[in-house]
């Protein structure tokens, strides 16, 4: 792998410097730094310079980028949609493979350099989408960090066999583990979450769960999570996405469980969607609960929105929370970057010395122009490794 060095950038917006890549990492981050004998230089003409975005939650093998348009005539219910999706997926041959591998890239191109994607395991498709998405992790293991979370779409309880596949993958290497909905689709969360969390236990791996459940339902679930967290020491190893609940319940209540998710490191992961009521970004934070942003799905079955730019998201975030103060714009980048880095456990991230070199170059004054503006990325470096120049991969990588 090359040195590099790359000249003349400001990190978040802050007075130019120049940044040394050796071994995949950050060597050294100064004015004017003296050129190794061994290093490529690329001159960064002032760029702004962002650490790698994240993306916390998506669903890379759901996804059609890049596929014939999917005509989207679905019901508008929660089991509607799954129930579509699956039939679809089956008669179609939608193939997880191919289609993550295409979506990761686009996400790579745009400079997505850490990425926790939601894989169906049910028991029609059995552990197809997963070895699928297993594959893409694999092909870009090198350039991007992907966190693969075995999710039971379809539901825990209800479909006999889901457990133990949910625990074969774990055992095949699924980095954490999904769970949905413990009562509006399992309709019992005491024994779906008491299994969810037995097969965490087992495997000794993260929990990340769908929580849709609105108001007093979703309060009782999450309970039952902070529950489970704190008895079985999984601090630090739980997240909730959605959380809608949070939107909903009382000032009093919420407050409560915010305190309860702060203390337990609960995570909150949000794509801070306009058609419901969301967990308020910034009292989350003032909690001292981590919340990390994501699309969801993108161009799926389920929805034709979302687009693998980070920025853009962001972007929505800061519109659905109506920020407007450049430091509260630098907030829903933070969703993105570091509290996303810092809520899904990616490591060595960010930019200083010694962390993994993955940069960001875009034509922007500031990082709230950056977010708003969503400029081409003039360069994307990941692991060390020139993946991407204004917003096209590199041929080897186009080409994987
Ligand atoms: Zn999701």
């Amino acid at each position: 792998m090359p040195t590099l060095l790359i000249r003349n950038v400001r990190p978040m917006g802050a007075s130019p410097v120049d940044v040394l890549v050796r071994d995949g990492r950050i060597a050294d981050i100064g004015a004017a730094l003296s050129a190794p004998a061994d290093a490529a230089t690329e001159e960064g003409g002032g760029a702004l310079l962002l650490p790698g975005l994240v993306e916390g939650h998506t669903h890379l093998d759901k996804t059609m980028w890049g596929m014939d348009w999917y005509r989207n005539e679905v019901g508008t219910n929660l089991i509607d949609k799954i129930e579509n999706e699956r039939a679809f997926r089956h008669a179609s041959g939608h193939d997880a493979a191919v289609q993550s591998l295409a979506l990761a890239k686009a996400f790579l191109a745009l400079g997505t350099t850490r990425l926790r994607t939601h894989v169906d395991v049910d028991t029609q498709a059995g552990l197809r989408h997963l070895e699928g998405t297993l594959r893409t992790r694999e092909a870009l293991r090198a350039l991007q960090q992907i966190q693969v979370v075995a999710f039971p779409q379809s539901g825990l309880l209800g479909r006999p066999g889901t457990a133990e596949l949910l625990d074969q993958s774990l055992a095949l290497g699924a980095d954490v583990l999904g769970g949905l909905d413990p009562c509006a689709i399992d309709g019992d969360p005491v024994k779906s979450l008491d299994v969810l969390f037995g097969i965490a236990d087992k495997h000794q791996r993260p929990i990340d769960i769908h929580l849709h459940e609105p108001g007093a339902m979703g309060a009782f679930s999450l309970d039952l999570i902070l529950q489970r967290t704190e008895a079985l020491g999984m601090q630090g190893k739980v997240a909730v996405s959605h959380g809608f609940c949070l939107g909903d319940v009382a000032e009093r209540e919420r407050e409560t469980l915010l305190a309860r998710m702060a203390k337990l490191g609960v995570v909150l992961i949000t794509s801070a969607p306009p058609s419901r009521s969301v967990p308020p970004l910034m009292a989350c934070r003032q909690a001292g609960v981590t919340v990390v942003g994501g699309n969801d799905g993108i161009r799926d079955a389920w929805t034709p929105y979302g687009n693998p730019d980070m920025l853009e998201r962001a972007m929505l975030i800061g519109l659905r929370y109506n920020l407007r103060r450049d430091d509260e714009v630098a907030v829903a980048l933070d969703t993105v970057t570091h509290a996303g880095a810092l809520g899904c456990g990616f490591e060595a991230y960010g930019l200083v010395p010694g962390n993994r070199a993955d940069l960001v170059l875009v034509d922007a004054q500031t990082v709230a122009h950056a977010v708003v503006s969503r400029p081409v990325r003039k360069l994307v470096v990941a692991g060390g490794h020139i993946v991407a120049r204004d917003g096209t991969l590199e041929a080897e990588i186009a080409s994987l």
